[in-house]
């Protein structure tokens, strides 16, 4: 008997109907034979609701506060799709994130997992029980308060789960049929990858790939957990998840078959960064350390440095970063209080910039790649103002207004593009 943990997300549960639909899905998984546990999200838009009303109430909602009403959400849909279980003469019980024994740490909004004790899963579980858990939150033993692990938590509810229960496979379920090579609304052509590492996929959700959340790829990779992200509105076959040193689990019908791996797994594009320049810096030891030290005060998420050569006349050099276009007041403000201590001329803000990343694994062994998106760039006539790299990344940041192009002639450049065109089923991928 296999233990299968299923996460479905706010749109596979909008509603009474498919609250329905899926409870059939979950029976189906038990009647084949397998001992199942679901994490489940809020349903629909529900977490947003609820956040506009807290702020209709109050512009700064209490962060404790906040936790305790947004996990409300996820009860609701867990106690629901437990009941529509039952209806159908199956034993399910439902418990909160706290009840499954999510502990985690005291941060409100954005709690880690520090442990995972589901005695009562384990409890119910060896009873013939479906057990369903809330996604999205957890307990801290020292507060004992209730949190909430930021948004899009349920997927790491989710594999938070398969990893303390030692689960044969992790589905996330969603409302498009797997990971794409990228996202299919820009480019056409998109294809569904069959197969991907998790290094690679915690690079393209890094770099702004929205089907899986990247705590939750996180959290896989180090305990070694298998995903399958696959569609809750079909039965086909989705994009595997695994970490080739533990290859794919026997379940999953791959195993002994060894595939070549493609040089490129996919291209993700980002428009929610920004960039700052910090002009006229003296090039002398320490200035950068000093920067990004106040950088690093605000909390900022900083991703791409670039520094130029500094003009041999002045001595002068000007220092580039990208960071969310959320943070970017914060940190304009954080240094233009030190400018005349780090002694710099001025600030430039740009949050006209687009990012795109080509990530895969074949990249360590293979040159040339850099050589050929380069290539693309320029052919389309895109313009490249950043590039950094890593050992199966490669980044540029161009204008936003080229960045949907630049996208599409690189999937082709890197022959990536299917033979037709990918269905879109009108999801938003959560
Ligand atoms: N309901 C939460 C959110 O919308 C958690 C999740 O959907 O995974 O962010
Ligand atoms: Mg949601």
């Amino acid at each position: 008997m296999s233990l299968i943990v299923q996460k479905y997300g706010g749109s596979s549960v909008s509603d009474a109907e498919s609250i329905k639909r899926v409870a059939k899905r979950i029976v189906e998984t038990r009647k084949a034979g397998n001992d199942v546990v679901v994490a489940v999200s809020a349903m629909g838009d529900t977490t947003d609701e609820l956040l506009d009303l807290a702020h209709e109430v109050t512009p700064i909602p209490a962060p404790r506060e906040l936790d305790m009403l947004l996990t409300a959400g996820e009860r609701i849909s867990m106690a629901l799709l437990a009941m529509a279980i039952k209806s159908m003469g199956y034993d399910a019980r439902s418990f909160t994130g706290s009840q499954a024994g999510m502990i985690t740490d005291a941060q409100h909004g954005a709690a880690r997992i520090v442990d995972v004790t589901p005695g009562r899963l384990s409890e119910a579980l060896s009873q013939g029980a479906i057990v369903i858990v809330a996604g999205f939150q957890g307990f801290n033993r020292d507060t004992k308060d209730i949190t909430t692990l930021g948004r899009g938590g349920s997927d790491t509810t989710a594999v938070a789960l398969a990893a303390a229960l030692d689960a044969d496979v992790c589905e996330i379920y969603t409302d498009v049929d797997g990971v794409f090579t990228s996202d299919p609304r820009v480019v056409p052509l998109a294809r569904k990858i069959d197969r991907i590492t998790s290094e690679e996929m915690l690079e393209l959700a890094a770099a702004g790939a929205k089907v899986l959340y990247i705590r939750a790829v996180e959290y896989a990779r180090r305990h070694g957990v298998t995903l399958h992200v696959r569609s809750s509105f079909n039965n086909n076959e989705g994009t595997i998840v695994y970490n080739p040193e533990a290859g794919i689990p026997a379940e999953l019908g791959r195993n002994g078959v060894e595939v070549e791996e493609p040089i490129i797994a996919g291209i993700a594009a980002d428009l929610s960064e920004a960039k700052i320049t910090v002009v006229g810096v003296p090039d002398i030891p320490g200035k950068a350390a000093q920067i990004f030290k106040i950088v690093a005060k605000t909390n900022s998420n900083v991703d791409m440095i670039v520094q130029n050569v500094s003009a041999a006349v002045s001595g002068l050099t000007d220092i580039s970063f990208t960071l969310p276009k959320s943070e970017g007041q914060i940190v304009l403000t954080a240094l233009t209080a030190e400018q005349d201590a780090v002694g710099f001329q001025s600030l430039q803000y740009d949050d006209q910039i687009g990012k795109l990343a080509l990530v895969g694994a074949g990249m360590r062994t293979n040159t040339g790649v850099s050589a050929k998106l380069f290539e693309a760039l320029y052919e389309a006539g895109i313009n490249i103002e950043m590039i950094s790299t890593s050992e199966i990344r490669i980044s540029v940041v161009t204008r936003a207004d080229t960045i949907n192009d630049a996208v599409r002639v690189v999937h082709t450049a890197f022959g990536l593009d299917a033979d037709e065109v990918a269905k879109v089923h009108g999801g938003t991928g959560r």
